[in-house]
């Protein structure tokens, strides 16, 4: 299995090091403020999860949390005083936004050089080119993931499910510039399971529980599953897992989390990522590698 955790320490180290680096030579610590509009209980775990995440770190940070009833013209107003105060390095807005608010917009008003999720045009852009700023953390993480577990990926067949602006194209680019060969396969993908099988590396980031078979995977393949999906029916659970179901865990809270690859893969694949504690760890760990960045540019200590 390919865990996230030992991974996340990893990176957290290079971040307490970088940290040090910086607070070393007199400047401040950096400052992340995560902005959460409505009240989306997993998109609230997620802030929750970041912003402890920094002050375990010893990063300073800030949770801005609006009215589902927030318009965009608002919001728009709070990311310009964001992009204003000196005080702030990085500034990520949860998604997804509630219905009405324009997404689009609120993304492209981030500061780019605050943009510590990567997903205002300039750093799209600028990773496209290979000279990329901020990466989104999850395909930032994964390619962590493959090089610290000695993955191999120039020559290889990469296939990534999903074409989000989160996931499914910035993976593709990474891994392009380190030259594997990409499929990029969505909704309308013919013969999915087929084009599946041609991967060394599949990266799977669909948000279908257990949607990936063996009938996907290559004998051997690196398998790493995106997906993060709320279970609450007892018969697809029983199912996806069927004796080796957690009832324990479900009961007690009424869902199981499931990623977009059935356990059943774990038999062929060469190497898999769990769900959870495979690629979620690594999503937070790159977030706050982000915001050191994010702080070494307002420093004037990077281009
Ligand atoms: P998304 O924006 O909803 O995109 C899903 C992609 O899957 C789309 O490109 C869609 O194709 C494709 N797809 C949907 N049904 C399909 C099917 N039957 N066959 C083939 N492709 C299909 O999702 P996302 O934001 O990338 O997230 C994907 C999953 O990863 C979710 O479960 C999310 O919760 C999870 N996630 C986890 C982390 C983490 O830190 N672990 C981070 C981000 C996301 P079309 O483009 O044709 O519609």
């Amino acid at each position: 299995m390919l865990l996230g955790k030992p991974i996340q320490e990893a990176i957290l180290e290079d971040v307490k090091k970088g940290l040090a680096e910086l607070t070393g030579a007199g400047h401040r610590a950096p400052k992340l403020v995560a902005v959460l509009v409505g009240d989306d209980p997993a998109s609230a775990i997620y802030v929750r999860t970041k912003v402890r995440k920094c002050e375990e770190l010893g990063l300073e940070s800030e949770a801005i949390i609006l009215p589902e009833a927030t318009s965009t013209e608002e919001l728009l107003g709070r990311i310009d005083s964001l992009n204003a105060d000196d005080g702030v390095d990085g500034i990520l807005v949860q998604l997804p936004l509630p219905d009405g608010i324009d997404t689009d917009a609120v993304l492209d008003r981030i500061d780019p050089r605050k943009d510590v999720d990567g997903l205002h045009p300039e750093n799209v852009g600028l990773l496209v080119q290979n000279r990329a700023r901020f990466v989104p953390a999850t395909p930032a993480g994964i390619m962590q993931m493959l090089d610290r577990s000695g993955i191999e990926i120039q020559g290889q067949n990469a296939v990534i499910i999903g074409r989000s602006e989160i996931v499914g194209k910035p993976m593709a680019s990474l891994l392009m510039h380190r030259h594997a060969t990409i499929t990029v396969c969505h909704s309308r993908t013919q013969d999915l399971p087929g084009v599946c099988r041609r991967a060394d590396i599949l990266i799977v980031a669909i948000g279908r529980d257990a949607m990936v078979t063996k009938d996907f995977v290559k004998p051997g393949a690196s398998v790493i599953d995106v997906g993060i999906n709320r279970v609450g029916e007892r018969d697809r659970v029983a199912e996806i897992f069927g004796d080796s179901a957690d009832w324990e865990k479900f009961d007690d809270r009424g869902y199981v989390v499931v990623g977009d690859v059935h356990p059943e893969v774990a038999e062929v694949a060469g190497a898999m990522t769990p769900v959870p504690g495979g690629v979620g760890p690594l999503t937070i760990g790159m977030l706050m590698a982000n915001t050191l960045v994010a702080a070494r540019l307002r420093a004037g200590l990077d281009g």
